[in-house]
């Protein structure tokens, strides 16, 4: 079910619980700014999550209310993952659903990294 992503952030959310190791990942990347781990549900050879460490509900929500240090890290650990898992010479989607109509189903920031076959004009 897509969420409200106007709500308030609820710390109870899978990916918070993930980011306190209440629940496990595989994990592909962390540093002080975010989190990477393969979804569990992959929709292409290479499906990875990559997520701010803070509590940020979504795209809007980080992108109005997080530090620039903490967006400067978000988006360096974003291409960092891409890069190292050897995606950038055939490419890469990314993706932020967001809210309802976007279909986000977790209400924590998280970006998709598509990769691995051709993808297409779009993912619907
Ligand atoms: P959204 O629709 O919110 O953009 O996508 C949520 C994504 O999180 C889905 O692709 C789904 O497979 C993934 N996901 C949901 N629960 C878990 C989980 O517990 N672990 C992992 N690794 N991925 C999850």
């Amino acid at each position: 079910m897509p969420v409200d992503a106007t709500k308030p952030y609820d710390p109870d959310n899978i990916f918070a619980r993930i980011l306190r190791g209440e629940i496990p990942c595989r994990k592909v990347y962390e540093d002080q700014h975010a989190l990477a781990f393969h979804d569990i549900n992959p929709q292409a050879p290479e499906h990875i999550l990559v997520i701010p460490k803070g509590a940020y509900v979504s795209w809007d929500d980080f992108s109005a209310n997080g530090s620039e240090a903490e967006i400067a890290g978000f988006v360096r650990a974003v291409g960092h993952v891409a890069r190292e898992a050897g995606l950038l010479g055939s490419g890469y989607r990314l993706l932020a659903n967001t809210g309802l109509d976007g279909h986000q189903e977790v209400p924590h920031l998280h970006v998709h990294i598509f990769g691995g076959r051709p993808l297409g004009p779009m993912l619907a």
